[in-house]
């Protein structure tokens, strides 16, 4: 593995608070990462989508990594993975990453403890319904962290994986050019956050309409997307 691969790995955690500056990472996947990364003499990129499964978008965005052949990492909500199952299956057949955004992307702060891991625990319950595998991953609503949350996550064995680099795919700086531009400053390491679904005040039109620029620049850059699985 050369310098510059082990440099981004090093600086660019995999698990950090995005509220706060680059901070410590999750030493097991810190470790894959690497590992998978020497191995592959070739530098790494997660591309993680939220929010999803949409009936829209997720089969678009679905569609365009299976023509880049590019693997990614999907955090789904309970009750959307309820609603549209095959588009959770449909992910995994095709050699992606399913993982726990919550039951219904309630504000972790804005809800009881009890609540809080109720969200997780449902989360969970509805990926392996349709799975038949608990996820390993979770993701808290907005990136928020939550004491109550957290002990749920530890306590079904997943681990929080939060992001390094966000594409901004919604309010107002998600723009064409704004998204344009920082899926342009993707860089080795980096764990990317975009949405897939139409949630809130997503763009996920703006994610569809770039992914194709997105794909040929990691191909000029000789970097490879991989799922959390994949590095862990
Ligand atoms: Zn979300």
């Amino acid at each position: 593995m050369n310098s510059e691969i082990a440099k981004r790995v090093t600086v660019n955690p995999v698990v950090l608070n995005p509220t706060q500056p680059r901070q410590s990472a999750s030493p097991t996947i810190l470790k894959n990462l690497k590992h998978v990364s020497g191995y592959l003499h070739s530098p790494l990129v997660c591309l993680t989508f939220d929010d999803g499964p949409d009936p829209v978008y997720t089969p678009a965005i679905l569609d365009l990594l299976a023509m880049h052949k590019i693997r990614a990492s999907f955090f789904v909500l309970g009750e959307a993975a309820e609603r549209f199952p095959r588009l959770v299956e449909r992910m995994l057949s095709e050699g992606h990453t399913v993982g726990n955004h919550t039951y219904s992307h309630r504000h972790p702060w804005m809800i009881s403890p009890g609540r809080a891991r109720d969200e997780v625990a449902r989360g969970s319950e509805a990926i392996q319904k349709i799975t038949g595998h608990a996820p390993r991953w979770f993701r808290p609503p907005h990136g928020r962290l939550r004491r109550a949350m957290l002990k749920q996550v530890q306590a079904e064995n997943m681990t929080t994986v939060l992001w390094s680099h966000s594409i901004i795919d919604w309010g107002p700086m998600g723009t064409e050019t704004g998204v344009a531009q920082r899926l342009h400053d993707i860089k080795f390491g980096d764990i990317v956050l975009m949405h897939d679904g139409q949630r809130q005040h997503n763009h996920p039109h703006l994610i569809v309409q770039q992914l194709p620029k997105l794909a040929e620049w990691l191909v000029q850059r000789g970097i490879t997307a991989v799922t959390l699985d994949q590095v862990a």
